[in-house]
């Protein structure tokens, strides 16, 4: 019968800033827990944690879970918000459904491209974070198989938001601290800023310049 067919989607708390958990360094998982009832259980419910929030990536420390397992999906739906221009300039283009287990990450440029950035786990708040625009990822797969990304622009920014997390780092770490705000003045004062008068008003190094003058 159809009205007893409810099914429960769920949602996981997901921790904020100030829990323990964000801090701590995530353990990786070994061969038998991969693929393994729990761990398959822990991806469906993180997933539809994630397409609730929304959101474009989650670490399995933002639903207490200390371990190195983060999953990925940046939707075209997500995108729709953004002018042609900001997606091109962000490098921005739709990302599947994805895990990430065990992974290492190596940086292929220099943190130099920098944009307003936010997190579930500080909700209602972003800054402007620089982040390498190339990076390689190892890592395996929901099923154990070794996977090796090369990725470039805001996916590469995802990976290294999602990967900082699994060392129980946050953006606020990273970014330059006078441009962090609420999502509410971001929308009211600077999202339709163009990037070059937000990296004149926040950018640390030419903030020094001026102050040494
Ligand atoms: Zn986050």
């Amino acid at each position: 019968m159809l009205s007893c067919g409810k099914q429960e989607r769920m949602r996981i708390k997901i921790a904020s800033v100030g829990e323990a958990v964000l801090r701590s360094t995530a353990r990786p998982l070994s061969n038998e827990e991969i693929g393994s009832a729990r761990i398959r259980d822990l991806i469906v419910h993180m997933r539809e944690t994630l397409s609730d929030a929304p959101g474009v990536g989650l670490a399995a420390p933002q639903v207490g879970e200390p371990l190195q397992l983060a999953i990925i999906e940046d939707k075209a739906d997500y995108q729709k918000t953004f002018t042609p221009t900001e997606l091109k300039e962000r490098g921005r283009v739709p990302v599947r459904f994805h895990v990430l287990i065990n992974p290492e990450i190596e940086l292929l440029s220099s943190p130099d491209v920098t944009f307003f950035e936010g997190c579930l786990s500080l909700p209602g708040f972003v800054g402007m974070v620089p982040r390498a625009r190339k990076v390689r990822v190892k890592a395996l797969n929901e099923i154990g198989e070794p996977i090796r990304i090369d990725a470039e622009g805001w996916y590469a920014r995802i990976l290294q938001h999602e990967i900082d997390h699994l060392a129980g780092g946050l953006y606020i770490d990273r970014m330059w601290t006078r441009s962090f705000c609420s999502l509410d003045n971001y929308t009211r004062h600077w999202k339709s800023k163009s990037t070059q008068d937000l990296l004149r008003e926040f950018d640390p190094v030419r903030d020094n310049r001026s102050a040494s003058k």
